[in-house]
């Protein structure tokens, strides 16, 4: 894992938290107040620290991507049953689960936005999620905020992204 992945890892645990814990202090939010609360908690973060901004910017956008995300397979399917996101606490999906059904309208303007990103480069942040690579079709699974790796089978860096299966 390169330095610099880690320290996108590192900010992006450090945002996502920042953000939970300002969702638990009022979880009555919309999708929309949550994307401002995302962008004002990065922002405050790359005031304090001027010299990681643009690596504060690409956190910032992982971590909209992975909400969007979450709200595109919960639009998908029904993943309030799935034992994945009941058991697994603390979770990006654990959390979120209660915040789609109040602002449907809203989550899908946000979710054009994401729409066209499609695809996922190794050493980006992703907090959860099925990793598909587009040049040999093998799968992987990232349960936790995590860094993504090359493929393991052929060693490419490109890959797409499914819903884990519940
Ligand atoms: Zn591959």
């Amino acid at each position: 894992m390169s330095k610099r992945s880690t320290e996108l890892l590192s900010l992006y645990e450090t945002l996502l938290a920042q953000v939970k814990s300002d969702y638990s202090d009022d979880n009555s939010m919309t999708v929309k107040e949550l994307f401002s609360i995302v962008t004002n908690r990065s922002e405050f973060l790359s005031i304090k620290d001027r010299a990681k901004e643009n690596e504060l910017a690409l956190v910032e956008h992982f971590l909209k991507r992975d909400i969007a995300a979450y709200l595109q397979d919960k639009n998908d399917t029904d993943l309030s049953h799935s034992p994945t996101v009941i058991t697994v606490e603390n979770t990006l999906w654990h959390w979120l689960s209660g915040i789609t059904d109040r602002s449907q309208i809203e989550w899908h303007e946000v979710l054009q936005d994401f729409k066209h990103q499609g695809h996922y480069q190794s050493g980006e942040v992703i907090g959860q999620g099925n990793m598909i690579c587009t040049h040999c079709g093998h799968e992987m699974k990232i349960e936790f905020p995590g860094i993504i790796p090359d493929c393991p089978q052929c060693d490419k860096s490109e890959f797409t992204r499914e819903a884990l299966a519940p």
